[in-house]
């Protein structure tokens, strides 16, 4: 229908961002297309040492299920969006097409190995998400391309992670916020991933905090030394959530509490990592 209905139409899922966009007129499609109604476009099953997400699944569900569990990350971030009438609409395939700098799911998702898959008139393809996001509100996705699914690579055991956002309060988005998925072998960090989000035009993978980690033994020291370099990968504009300063100390903070979370997880441990709110 989008095919045919060209660019006056626009996909309709959760409508958390699209509506409040039309209210406003910062859009004003001739045509909403509808995904609400279409089965089997909301799941969460495990397949092939993966976790396939519909795009339709809403955060709500994500929160709500023992499967999505297996990756802690991902019910942190679910459990930490906005508040429950936004959860029980919004979709984690919305929240990806959306691309909203501030957004959770992107910042959430990039730690881990996540690819999208999307299906428009010229086919079926999967684009892994670090190449699905392009900017502010852009990605790959062809004006009549739809994301069908999310998949996320179950991490190995001895690996684990968190996702902390900081938030002035529950129905707003994050000023900044930090995902960490670290391999431990003992002591040893053997792998990490961290990805700092609302401090830059798309979620930030901060490289040299990760270089700060891996192969090392995970201490205070190496923690500090981590959380320093997300300060450095930060690129925050100042805003009405605080000024580039505060965003970069902020961030440092949410990595060393999210570094710590993800290790006491990779050990086995079990425990809830709540977002934080001023
Ligand atoms: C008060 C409020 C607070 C919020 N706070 C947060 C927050 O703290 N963190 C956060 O991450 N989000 C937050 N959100 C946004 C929320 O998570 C949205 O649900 C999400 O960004 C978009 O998902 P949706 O399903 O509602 O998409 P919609 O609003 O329906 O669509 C968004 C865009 O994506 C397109 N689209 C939707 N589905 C698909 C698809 N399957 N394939 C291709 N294109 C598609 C639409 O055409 C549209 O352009 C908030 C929203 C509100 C109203």
């Amino acid at each position: 229908m989008l095919g045919q209905l060209g660019e006056a139409a626009k996909f309709l899922a959760g409508g958390q961002s699209l509506i409040p966009l039309l209210k406003l007129r910062f859009a004003s499609p001739e045509h909403l297309v509808d995904l609400n109604f279409i089965s089997g476009t909301s799941f969460i099953k495990e397949a092939s040492g993966s976790l396939r997400l519909g795009a339709m699944t809403r955060h709500a569900e994500i929160e709500h299920s023992a499967l999505a569990r297996k990756i802690p990350l991902l019910h942190d971030c679910a459990a930490g969006i906005a508040d429950v009438q936004v959860r029980n609409r919004g979709t984690i395939g919305g929240s990806l097409a959306e691309a909203d700098p501030s957004g959770d799911w992107a910042t959430a998702l990039i730690a881990l190995d996540t690819t999208v898959h999307c299906l428009g008139t010229a086919g079926a393809r999967t684009i892994p998400l670090k190449d699905f996001v392009k900017d502010a509100y852009t990605t790959a996705l062809a004006h009549d391309e739809l994301v069908t699914e999310v998949e996320v690579k179950i991490p190995a055991q001895g690996s684990g992670g968190a996702y902390l956002a900081f938030k002035r309060s529950a129905p707003v988005y994050p000023t900044a916020s930090a995902a960490v998925q670290l391999t431990l072998a003992g002591d040893v960090c053997q792998d990490a991933a961290i990805a700092l989000g609302c401090v830059g035009l798309t979620a930030v993978r901060a490289t040299e905090a990760e270089t700060a980690l891996r192969g090392r033994i995970l201490n205070d020291t190496t923690i500090d030394a981590a959380a320093e370099g997300a300060r450095a990968a930060a690129d925050p504009q100042p805003d009405m959530r605080g000024s580039a300063e505060y965003k970069r100390q902020l961030v440092v903070a949410l990595v060393g509490r999210a570094i710590r979370i993800a290790a006491r997880r990779a050990r086995g441990e079990e425990m809830e990592g709540a977002h934080l709110y001023a």
